[in-house]
Formats: C-alpha cells, structure tokens, sequence
C-alpha cells in the first residue's frame, strides 16, 4: 500500500489541478458571478484530505492520529456558513465548532478503529460517494454548483487513493506483473467477505442521497438560504440597532462621579 506520505502529495497535485481547472473553465452563473479563487483553493485543499480520509480504517498509529485531527480542524471551519443560517451568534458558533473538533478528533477515530477492518467496505467506491456527500451537506452555501464543485473534488481525492492503492498492489518482475493479495480491495463497489458491511456501507449511502437531495428543498423552505438580496434587504435593519447602544454608555458616567 502507498505510504501517507505518497497519498497526501499525489492528492494535493490532484487538487490543485483540479482547483484550477475550475477557476479556468466553471462558467459563470447567472448574475454574472464567477467562481472565485478563494472557492478554488478551498476545493484543492478539500481533494487533498480527502485523499488520506481512506487510511483512516489503518487502526492506531500517525496516519490516523494526524487525519482525524486535521478534519476535526477543517469541519467546524466548513461549516460556518451554514451556522450563521441556523442564526447563530460568534460565540455559539465557537462553541458548537469546539465540540465538532472534539466529536470528530476523539469520536470518530475510536469508531473506526473499533468497526472498521483496513480494506475493507471503507476503501470503496460507495463509500467515495458517501464522503462526497458528507461534504455536500457539510458545505452548505447559496450556489449549488459551488458545493458540487466542492463534493466531486472530495469524491475526486478519495478515488485518487484508491488509484494509488490499487497501483501499489501490482509489483513488476521485468514487464511480468505480479498482482498482490491486496489486488482488487480498494475500488470495489462490495466486499465478497462481509455481506453486513455490504448491507452497512449500502444504507449508509441511501441515507445520505435522501439527506442531499432533501437539504436543498429543506433550506429552502425554511428559508436558511437566503437570496443576495434577502440578505441586503435584511443588513441596513441591523445597523440603527446599534447608535443607541453606543449613545446610553456616555449617560452613565454622571452617575457615577
Ligand atoms: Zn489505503
């Protein structure tokens, strides 16, 4: 299997590339809006996690430490967008970010290391698409060619590592390729061993597609995404809240000379 540090690179190339061909190529959106370079930047840095999330079912060791942590960082910093639509305020968000960080870096990394097997479901091409997923939810935002950009390029640096180990697993005697056992264990769509994890990794998925297909209807319906324009017409409300403030702190200092 290619080492952490053979995934990471390979992934980070990827991403990049990736990043730039969108900010070349995405076509402008209907208002005249193009996809910015901060936008493109974030999807290269997202292909490149996801191109060591894979190793994650390694059990103990760096590689699983140093993943957990670094999406436990990343996760609560994606999300804040959707935060502020669920109307939260600076410190709601650092709590809710603080205990994110701390489900996911503590959490996360014991369920895998106690229910996943390494090769197994996990390293799949269903479970590519469930984290691709994931970030769609996780991402949210007002356009949504910005968060499929975002998904493919997560869904992108998953196969990415799954290409490197499939590559890792031939050997060559000359030009005689001598396939190993592990052959054939990272894109696969099941596992002929476990039919539970088959049944596990498939409903996890469904669950997912419902959950991605819902949300956009969801938000919108609650009104969570607001248009460019809701969001102007609702700014100069929140400005006069605030002079009265400001003009009650200079009252209070005759009463106490
Ligand atoms: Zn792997």
């Amino acid at each position: 299997m290619a080492g952490f540090n053979t995934h990471i690179t390979t992934s980070t190339i990827v991403g990049i590339g990736y990043g730039a061909a969108a900010y070349v190529f995405m076509p402008e959106v209907a208002n005249g809006e193009t996809v910015t370079i901060t936008t493109c930047m974030l999807t290269a840095g997202l292909c490149s996690i996801a191109g060591i999330l894979p190793d994650l079912d390694s059990g103990s060791g760096r590689p699983v430490k140093e993943i957990s942590a670094f999406v436990a960082a990343m996760a609560p910093m994606l999300m804040i967008d959707r935060f502020r639509r669920f109307g939260m305020g600076p410190e709601e968000i650092a709590l809710a970010g603080a205990i994110i960080y701390m489900v996911i870096r503590f959490g996360v990394a014991e369920v895998f290391k106690k229910y996943t097997k390494h090769r197994g479901m996990w390293h799949s091409i269903p479970a590519a698409i469930s984290v691709a997923l994931v970030a769609f939810l996780v991402v949210s935002g007002e356009r949504l060619d910005v968060r499929l950009l975002k998904a493919s390029a997560v869904f992108l640096g998953f196969m990415v590592h799954l290409t490197l180990d499939e590559i890792w697993s031939v050997e060559w005697h000359g030009v005689m390729p001598r396939f190993k056992k592990s052959f054939g264990t990272a894109i696969k769509f099941w596992n002929p061993n476990s039919m539970w994890s088959n049944f596990s990794t498939y409903s996890k998925l469904a669950i997912l597609v419902m959950a991605a297909v819902g949300d956009p209807i969801l938000m919108q319906q609650y009104h969570l995404h607001r248009t460019p324009e809701e969001m102007q017409a609702a700014a100069p409300g929140t400005v006069p809240t605030q002079p009265p403030e400001i003009a009650t702190e200079p009252l209070t200092f005759p009463i106490t000379r």
